[in-house]
């Protein structure tokens, strides 16, 4: 009888990537990690996980690491941007818990890749490696990175983001879409907004145009609040985590914003500003030994909250799928892992494009019910 355990190579080593590792490491597989980055630092900005995202990482053994820094929130709340009228109104917190068997957390994306970085052994992640050269044959796939090294594995997941070189390789080059659409991100001290309610719960306001939203959350255990507002504007292009913007143009922007609103941003001293990119969704993203995750599979718009959440599904679902399977089979089980993924993933891809999820009440049970863990699996294709 052949030896399950295989060899697979995974290109980055963001959300997406780390949580494939720790859970192709749990089916028995052993996993090379490729980072472009040399360090890993401490970029980004706040993260909201919804309950499926959470059950997805308490699997993974990582909810407890993640809940150290992170805040639950009490609601997800809509409001209209100038009345202020609520619209629809969600228990979280232990009532998610109830529901969906997890609560809804915000973390800053650091603490949850330091969470997940804990989880896989340090020889397993290469950093410093970018992949540029990807080439596979019949019995495995040879990657070749910017420094001249090469390795070899039996199979390749494409986790490298909104920008893959894996989905190059493997589909030929083709651009992320600018959307039209900037965020804005600022943190401010809850002490210092202490008169606004609702600042323990996630608040969604809607704005005059689908483009425009203010999303405020508890951040840092609720010592902080986090915001996070949209706006069409298709003169900056800029995508960035770190690109710094200006707080008079995010005031002036909102300035129509009910008071409430208008008095987190008011509270700000600084806002960093990037330009949202976006894609259609595959029809394919399975090619004999290689496949993709998360962002490098469905880079999506910011407004259901769910890319994240989507990449650490793909991993625990992608793992599931390769249990048990040795050298040989797997670019069938890479395809079925592909067959239990897509249409969900492509159903909240285009719902994040639409950008009406819970504007007027709602039902969450479909994004925030599915339990990675135990969807079935995908079954052997028919001959
Ligand atoms: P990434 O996080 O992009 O990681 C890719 C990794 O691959 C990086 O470490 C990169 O350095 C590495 N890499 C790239 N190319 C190479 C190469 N050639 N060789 C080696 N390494 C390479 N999601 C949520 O769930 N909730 C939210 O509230 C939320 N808010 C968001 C707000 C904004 C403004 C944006 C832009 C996104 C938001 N998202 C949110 C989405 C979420 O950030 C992404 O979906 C998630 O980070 C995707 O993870 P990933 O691992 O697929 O890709």
């Amino acid at each position: 009888m052949s030896h399950s355990s295989s060899t697979i190579g995974i290109v980055g080593a963001g959300i997406g990537g780390l949580a494939a590792a720790i859970a192709l490491r749990r089916a028995g597989h052993d996993v090379i990690v490729f980072e472009q980055a040399r360090q890993f630092a401490r970029v980004g900005a706040d993260i909201n996980l919804t309950p499926n995202a959470v059950r997805a990482l308490d699997g993974l053994g990582v909810g407890e690491a993640a809940r150290v820094t992170a805040a639950r929130p009490s609601h997800r709340i809509s409001r209209s941007y100038d009345s202020g009228e609520e619209t629809s109104r969600l228990e979280m917190a232990e009532a998610a818990e109830q529901r969906y068997g997890a609560p809804q957390l915000t973390i800053h994306r650091a603490d949850l890749l330091a969470a997940l970085t804990e989880a896989v052994p340090a020889e397993s992640i290469q950093l410093g490696k970018r992949a540029q050269s990807i080439v596979q044959d019949a019995g495995g796939v040879t990657v070749r990175s910017e420094d001249g090294s090469e390795s070899r594995v039996d199979a390749l997941l494409g986790a490298d983001g909104i920008h893959s070189a894996v989905r190059t390789a493997m589909f030929g080059a083709e651009s992320p879409r600018f959307t039209g659409i900037v965020a804005y991100r600022a943190v401010v001290p809850a002490e210092r907004v202490a008169g606004v309610p609702n600042l323990g719960a996630f608040t969604k306001w809607w704005g005059p145009n689908p483009q425009s939203q203010i999303v405020t959350f508890p951040l840092n255990r609720g010592k902080d609040v986090f915001i996070f507002a949209t706006t069409a504007q298709d003169t900056w292009h800029l995508e960035s985590w770190t690109a710094p913007g200006s707080v008079e143009e995010l005031r002036a922007q909102y300035a129509d914003y009910h008071a409430e609103a208008r008095a987190l941003l008011d509270a700000c001293d600084s806002v960093l500003k990037t330009a949202l990119y976006e894609r259609d969704p595959m029809p394919a993203w399975t090619q004999g030994r290689m496949a993709l995750l998360g962002d490098a599979a469905h880079p999506m718009l910011p407004f259901m909250a769910q890319g994240a959440g989507m990449a650490i599904e793909d991993a625990v679902v992608l793992a599931r799928h390769l249990e048990g399977v040795d050298a040989a089979g797997l670019p069938a089980a890479l395809q079925r892992y592909e067959r239990a993924r897509l249409d969900r993933t492509s159903r909240v891809q285009l719902g994040s494009r639409g950008n009406n999820w819970l504007r007027d009440g709602g039902n969450a049970d479909w994004v925030y019910g599915y339990d990675a863990w135990a969807e079935p699996l995908a079954a052997e294709e028919e001959s």
